[in-house]
């Protein structure tokens, strides 16, 4: 089965206003890869620039991709691994990292549609239920506790923080404003999204230890390994990371180092399906848990086939565009929609709306 064509797509998708400790997203700018094959079956993927800046060189990038991919058997694996050995030189971190991430997952898509197979089946799993956590912004404590009621409301199992405020007290204000909104039973994790020092990160930390929150995410820099290390050495909650890493080996060098309490992978920065499945078994030979970052739909059939898989993070951002997004239920789980694939088919409609 070969491959014939890309169509590159691009859409800013509406969302409700979330900040980081990064800036505010307000719209999900998206680069929609649908690979088609001589025989007809299509394969999709999403791809998130997190800003409108990197949006079309992205796409452009992906459409100068696909005369090194047309005409080739519909081989993901191989295809990923030519791809990564052809950009040696020039690296492939950042966009090229992010692109052919991109195509990896188009390609799984179409290779597991066109053995009308979810994904999960083809890469030999079961289809089995995952608890979810929610999301809440960098919005202060009244509306982050707000925002943790309604996830508490729609049954979800956790609820994670965006925190990094100017000073630790208001870090802490957000965690008991949100806890005492949501109840004791669901857990509850932060996210510093890389916003501090280490300095500044063992003070706070040292406090936070004391709040029974489930995990701390990206205190420093992601690539701090040594920080990550001497921080876990000093705290009792597990550090969180590896969201902003860039594909198997960053995972084995952290790993190798020493940042072992919790892994996450992002399929678009990790290397696709093919780089998620390499770095589900370094976290399953450590027994370390691995939980994804965002793109829920492809991230659900792949934590699915995690040995070590951890919790599973929702978020609807990009529903507006999918034919079938996600379903959660009202006990705190995704489960498999059962959909040939994985997962990701676009509602034609929607994507002309929201096109640019
Ligand atoms: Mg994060």
């Amino acid at each position: 089965m070969k491959i014939e064509a890309f169509n590159v797509r691009t859409v800013l998708v509406p969302m409700a206003p979330h900040r980081s400790a990064s800036g505010v997203v307000v719209s999900s700018p998206l680069v929609l890869l649908t690979i088609r094959t001589a025989n007809g079956v299509e394969g999709n993927s999403v791809l998130f620039t997190y800003g409108t800046a990197a949006l079309k060189p992205c796409a452009d990038l992906l459409r100068n991709l696909e005369e090194l991919v047309k005409g080739k058997e519909l081989a993901p694996t191989a295809i990923t691994d030519e791809l990564y050995a052809r950009f040696r030189l020039l690296g492939t971190q950042g966009l090229l990292g992010m692109a052919i991430s991109g195509i990896d997952m188009a390609l799984w898509d179409a290779l597991a549609r066109s053995k009308q197979m979810p994904l999960h089946a083809l890469l030999g799993g079961f289809p089995r239920p995952l608890k979810y956590y929610g999301g809440v912004g960098f919005d202060g404590a009244f509306a982050s506790a707000k925002a943790a009621e309604e996830w508490a409301k729609r049954g979800a199992k956790g609820i994670k923080a965006k925190i990094g405020y100017p000073t630790l007290q208001e870090d802490v204000q957000v965690i008991r404003e949100m806890r005492s909104a949501m109840g004791p039973d669901i857990a509850l994790m932060v996210d510093y999204n890389q916003s501090i020092d280490p300095a500044e990160a063992r003070r706070r930390l040292a406090v936070l230890d004391r709040e029974g929150l489930e995990w701390i995410e990206e205190p420093v820099v992601a690539h701090d390994f040594a920080a990550l290390v001497r921080l876990a050495e000093r705290t009792t909650t597990p550090l969180q990371a590896g969201e902003n890493w860039w594909g198997p080996l960053d995972f084995r060098h952290a790993v190798d180092r020493g940042v072992r309490d919790l892994l996450m992978a992002d399929v678009m920065k990790c290397g696709g399906v093919t780089g998620w499945m390499r770095i589900a078994a370094i976290a399953h030979a450590r027994s370390i848990s691995l939980s994804n970052h965002l793109w829920p739909e492809i991230s659900a059939q792949l934590m699915m086939v995690t040995p070590t898989a951890g919790w599973f993070e929702y978020a609807d951002w990009w529903n507006p565009i999918l034919e079938e997004p996600l379903i959660v239920d009202d006990k705190g789980f995704v489960n498999s929609s059962g959909l040939p694939g994985s997962g990701v088919q676009f509602n034609e409609e929607a994507v002309e709306r929201y096109a640019t």
